[in-house]
């Protein structure tokens, strides 16, 4: 099939963006690296009159510190958050993330930014930025905001975004040398999306975990931070019955919806698995 006859804005400024899609309302759509939006259009899931294409946009573009964070413009493609000495030296968890999102042709044109306001809930980096408990700057038309990753993810597909704003870069919090991040998913082939998946971040002492803030992806709606588990472990050594204990808290933090694919029951026991894993390397200082 191909896509429906739509008309194409190439935007050179946010400001340009924001008042085409403004003006177009729900016939329009923004359109970064395709990988998502160009499929649904070919088989005609949607069929906007417009797109506005955004990869012209220099404000969107670009990896620089600011401050106590790393922003991330949202253009950022995923195959150079593999290779961004920056992201690897302050957003490791992103670079950890990164190569297991699908493969090198998508990686090389999907975009940060899309995959957030998109929100797949079995997507990597949406669930690491909840894990990195990074904030998440929006450009509408009454001005920019920032709104925290815990805030952002709303519901299936459904964001904080308003209707015709743009995600405009994420901001991550740096990373620091006590801090350790361990990342893994279980997919049924490599490149295809996870049956389940987890990041983490933890800032330990010698022997003790003082923060950790654990994210889950294609577990439920949207990517679901297991604070019950982060409980049982926060202020305790990372031994053998301190790990089952936060598997065992998992019982709390996660009910994946039952799917011809994958039984919850068996869902929720790879989560654990993985959490058993993930822990292990932390205590490694992987
Ligand atoms: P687009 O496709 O251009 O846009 C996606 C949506 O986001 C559209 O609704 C668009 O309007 C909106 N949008 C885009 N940018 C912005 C912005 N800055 N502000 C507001 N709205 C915006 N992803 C994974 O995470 N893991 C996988 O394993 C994976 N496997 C894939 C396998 C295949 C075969 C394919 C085709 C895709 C796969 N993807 C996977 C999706 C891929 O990572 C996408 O690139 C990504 O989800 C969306 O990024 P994009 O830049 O291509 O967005």
């Amino acid at each position: 099939m191909k896509a429906r006859a739509f008309s194409y804005l190439r935007a050179r400024t946010v400001e340009e963006a924001l008042t085409a899609h403004a003006e177009a309302g729900d016939d329009a759509r923004f359109i970064a690296g395709g990988q998502s939006l160009v499929p649904t259009l070919s088989l005609r899931l949607q069929a906007p009159k417009l797109l506005i294409d955004i990869t012209h946009i220099p404000e969107l573009r670009g990896v620089g510190r600011e401050g106590e964070t790393l922003r991330i413009g949202a253009l950022t493609r995923h195959c150079e958050i593999m290779t961004e000495p920056l992201i690897g030296e302050f957003a490791p968890l992103l670079r950890a993330a990164a190569p297991f999102v699908a493969h090198p042709a998508i990686r090389n044109r999907g975009t940060l930014g899309g995959s957030i306001a998109l929100a797949d809930p079995a997507a990597e980096f949406p669930a690491m930025v909840l894990a990195l408990n990074a904030e998440i700057e929006i450009a509408g038309r009454s001005g920019a905001r920032r709104v925290k990753a815990d805030d952002f993810f709303v519901d299936l597909f459904e964001t904080a975004l308003a209707p015709g704003e743009l995600v405009t870069a994420v901001h991550v919090p740096l990373f620091k040398d006590h801090q350790r991040i361990a990342f893994d998913e279980l997919a049924r082939r490599r490149g295809d999306y996870a049956l389940v998946g987890c990041g983490m971040i933890a800032t330990c002492d010698k022997v003790r975990i003082e923060t950790i803030r654990i994210a889950f992806f294609a577990v439920g709606n949207v990517p679901i931070r297991a604070k019950h588990a982060e409980a049982v472990l926060i202020g305790h050594a990372l031994d053998a019955a301190r790990i089952a204990a936060a598997q065992a808290a998992l019982d709390h933090d996660l009910a994946p919806p039952e799917s011809d694919e994958v039984a919850s029951a068996m869902r929720l026991h790879l989560a654990r698995v993985l959490l058993g894993r993930l822990l292990g390397r932390i205590g490694e200082g992987a």
